[in-house]
């Protein structure tokens, strides 16, 4: 059984020198911790932050892509870059994990269809169209105000991506561009990394109703690990909330200089900390698996770690290499294992098969 996760924020980590090619001590991916849990392959998403103009998006993604293929060359022992199943098979053969390339956020599209094409030849399979802010394509769950669902540019986008095979990502989008999407695209269309709103009422998880529809549209739902989109006793304690909310102030202290020392360490220091908090674990990502399933069907979920993008991950799930425990966990609950390593990957090769065509 091979793992295919459908979101990671690793090229993030990458720009704030994380060396992948060595097991970094708090870190949630890199190559040797992909290889000793199974995966077969993981979709490294090229993060930009909606409060970024689109001239700095387009340059600040490129730097990541830059990072994610010069990672790719220095470790070429370990890993390969993959833009189809075909290639993910070409892979396996050869014993490497398969790195395949994400978007998370459309600014750096801007309004050129040019540049969204430019971004498909040099790998990118998939768009998350938006981040937690509004912009050129389509609005957020966090905002939802700019265009009420997809812009017309966001339109055009799409049937663009449609042409292409490069498939159309709904984590992050609002519920009125959601229905857009499913209104006025046949398309199958994916939710790389969301869990589910009635285990979890967080605005950016997907409705009952949502899940049918992505299931109905032969689509694809990737669960996803962040304790905040599991649980809502999670932070429910005001002194979890207060240590969490000082954890982000380091975090940013370390992303704003990655290359010094001391913040460095505090980062470090905090993660130690930060998994005292009570924290949803295995049990609670295999819930959202079960709704998921009941609602979507077997064929149609998977797994959207998020890892490298989440402050804190869940309990006993510190870091990609203890993947297994979920299906480990699925297996108690009855799963067969074919449905497991539907789940575990094969569903997300499948949905890039009937995108790609
Ligand atoms: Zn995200």
């Amino acid at each position: 059984m091979e793992i295919f996760d459908s979101h990671v924020d690793t090229p993030s980590q990458l720009i704030r020198l994380r060396d992948p090619g060595i097991d970094n001590g708090y870190g949630h991916v890199d190559f040797p911790k992909l290889r000793r849990g199974g995966v077969g392959g993981s979709f490294f998403a090229l993060y930009t932050p909606a409060e970024m103009e689109p001239d700095a998006a387009t340059r600040y993604a490129l730097e990541m892509l830059s990072a994610v293929y010069d990672s790719i060359d220095k470790y070429p022992d370990m890993v390969s870059l993959a833009r189809s199943p075909e290639e993910v098979a070409k892979n396996r053969e050869n014993g490497l994990v398969s790195i395949f390339l994400g978007m998370e956020n459309g600014s750096p599209i801007q309004e050129s269809l040019s540049l969204l094409r430019l971004f498909f030849r040099m790998g990118i399979r998939y768009v998350t169209l938006t981040h937690n802010g509004d912009n050129a394509l389509a609005d957020s769950a966090a905002e939802g105000k700019r265009w009420h669902g997809l812009s017309p540019f966001g339109k055009k986008a799409l049937a663009e991506m449609n042409a292409l095979g490069m498939m159309v990502d709904l984590s992050h989008a609002s519920d009125e561009t959601f229905w857009d999407c499913i209104r006025l695209f046949d398309a199958p269309i994916i939710a790389s990394h969301s869990c589910c709103r009635s285990l979890c009422p967080h605005r950016r998880n997907l409705t009952d109703d949502m899940l049918k529809a992505l299931g109905d549209k032969d689509g694809y739902v990737g669960i996803n690990f962040y304790p905040a989109f599991l649980s809502e006793r999670f932070l429910s304690d005001p002194a979890d909330a207060a240590l969490f909310e000082e954890g982000e102030k380091v975090e940013a202290d370390f992303i704003a200089c990655p290359s010094d020392p001391s913040r460095v360490q505090a980062w470090n220091e905090m993660q130690v900390r930060l998994r005292s908090l009570w924290r949803p674990g295995v049990r609670e990502i295999v819930d959202h698996i079960d709704h998921a399933v009941e609602l979507a069907g077997i064929d149609h979920v998977g797994i959207g770690s998020d890892f490298d993008g989440i402050l804190v991950p869940p309990e006993g799930l510190e870091d990609v290499s203890m993947m297994g425990k979920i299906f480990d966990e699925m297996r108690r609950r009855g799963y067969s294992e074919t449905e497991v390593s539907q789940v575990a990957g094969a569903n997300l090769l499948a949905v890039m098969r009937r995108i790609q065509g």
